[in-house]
Formats: structure tokens, C-alpha cells, sequence
């Protein structure tokens, strides 16, 4: 085999090949969304056990195929071990892995993505902000890194800044009142308007600086289920599971 390359990232996701290997999804900020094969890494004394395993955070030093990688070593710096000591969190953890694997693309740095996943992941692991928050800004942020965020700072219909006060999902955005008034919508409030505009444009060390009260985040929550099933076209099982489980 000929050189390898480095690259860093996370395991999105580890399936077993044959009796002892895995096939890995890893999202890396060099290259994107990347298939890697772990040969011998679900032998039970293979140095690459734990770090083929998912939320896997570090350095990948691979050999590069015609149309797949190849492990040669992984340096772990993270693990996440502390997500997956919870069921709640883990499923939210999981989750948060699908989506960043819907958007990823292949062959496309990915440094944005790579560091909204693990500051959204270290969220999950702190109690300041609370899980079903954390979930709706990585949501929304992520949205805005794939380039399918609503319009939140204009009227998509007259383009008024003013008096926005409507949510309007098949028009991708807010609208004033006026224009709230003949087309309909979800009714926004100041709070929910301005905790939308801070998730799209705050610097990623400020995101999960902030909580919000019940009502702003229902609100928020109601306008993030209408679009993402708007615009989504695939099921995430480990929402499934994340709503079952909070049933
Ligand atoms: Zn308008």
C-alpha cells in the first residue's frame, strides 16, 4: 500500500463486515462524509475497538483506495463516554450524528460541520442548557451550514423588516404582520424572532450560551418540526427511539 494521509474527524456511524471488521461513516473536516474500512477492528484485542465505535473524536491516518479508505491508526482525543452513560442523551447524541451524516457531503471540507457536531455534543454532556434547546439550535444551525435556513431577519413576502410576526414554513421564512394577516402562519413572538436570528448568526463559542423560557421554546420547537418535515425527505431512527423514549 502506498502513503498514508491524516485527517480528523468523528465516527458517524460503524457497521460490522465479515466476522471481524467494520465499515466506518466518518465526517471529516478535510474531506467531508468519507467511508473508511477497519480491518480486524471488532477482534477483542484490536487497538481499534473503542475507536471505531461512534462519537469517536481524533485523528485518522489512513491509506487511500480507489474508492475507499483504509484504517491504519486512529488517535482518540475524545471518546464522548459520558454521552453514552445516559440513554436520554445518547439517543440525542445518535441523532445529532444522523443529521450531521444526512448533510455531510463526500469529497467537501467539512470544518464548520465537524466543529458544530462537537460543540454540540459537549452541550449534551453539561447540564447548563437543557437537552430539547440544544437539539433545536444544532437543528437550525445546521440548516444554515447546508445552506436551508428560513429567512428570519425580513418579510419574505414584502421584504419589510418591520413588525415580523409570522412563520410561514412553505414560504421558508417569517412575515410581517400585514402580510402574516392574508397568508397565514405560525404567530412569533419577539423572544422566539430574535432566539432564531441569535441561533443562525451567533459565533459557534456563543451558541449554547443562552436559555429560553417554556413558551419561546415551544414555539421553537413547533417551527423546527413544520420545516425540517418540509424540507427533510428521510426518517431518523434514533429520533424515533429519542421520542419513544420521552414519551
Ligand atoms: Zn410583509
Amino acid at each position: 500500500m502506498g502513503q498514508t494521509i491524516l485527517l480528523n474527524g468523528m465516527v458517524l456511524s460503524a457497521m460490522p463486515i465479515g466476522d471481524y471488521d467494520k465499515r466506518l461513516v466518518v465526517l471529516t473536516r478535510e474531506r467531508g462524509k468519507i467511508t473508511v474500512f477497519a480491518r480486524g477492528a471488532r477482534r477483542p484485542n484490536s487497538s481499534l475497538l473503542a475507536a471505531t465505535n461512534p462519537f469517536a473524536f481524533g485523528e485518522f491516518e489512513l491509506f487511500e483506495g480507489k474508492t475507499a479508505y483504509n484504517v491504519c491508526k486512529i488517535t482518540v482525543k475524545n471518546y464522548f463516554r459520558e454521552l453514552t452513560e445516559d440513554i436520554e442523551r445518547a439517543y440525542y447524541g445518535f441523532y445529532f450524528l444522523e443529521l450531521a451524516d444526512y448533510y455531510a457531503v463526500e469529497n467537501v471540507e467539512a470544518k464548520d460541520m465537524c466543529n458544530l457536531l462537537y460543540i454540540s455534543l459537549r452541550a449534551l454532556m453539561k447540564p447548563a442548557v437543557e437537552n430539547p434547546l440544544i437539539r433545536r439550535v444544532y437543528e437550525l444551525r445546521m440548516l444554515v451550514l447546508a445552506g436551508e435556513y428560513p429567512d428570519v431577519f425580513g418579510c419574505v413576502s414584502c421584504h419589510t423588516k418591520e413588525d415580523l410576526g409570522f412563520f410561514h414554513v412553505k414560504r421558508g421564512g417569517m412575515l410581517c404582520r400585514a402580510c402574516g394577516a392574508l397568508y397565514g402562519g405560525i404567530p412569533v413572538d419577539a423572544s422566539t424572532l430574535y432566539t432564531l436570528q441569535y441561533i443562525m448568526t451567533s459565533p459557534l463559542e456563543k451558541l449554547y450560551s443562552f436559555q429560553v423560557t417554556k413558551e419561546v421554546l415551544s414555539c421553537l420547537e413547533w417551527i423546527m418540526n413544520e420545516y425540517m418535515s418540509r424540507y427533510i425527505d428521510r426518517i431518523f431512527h434514533s429520533l424515533e427511539l429519542l421520542d419513544m423514549l420521552l414519551q
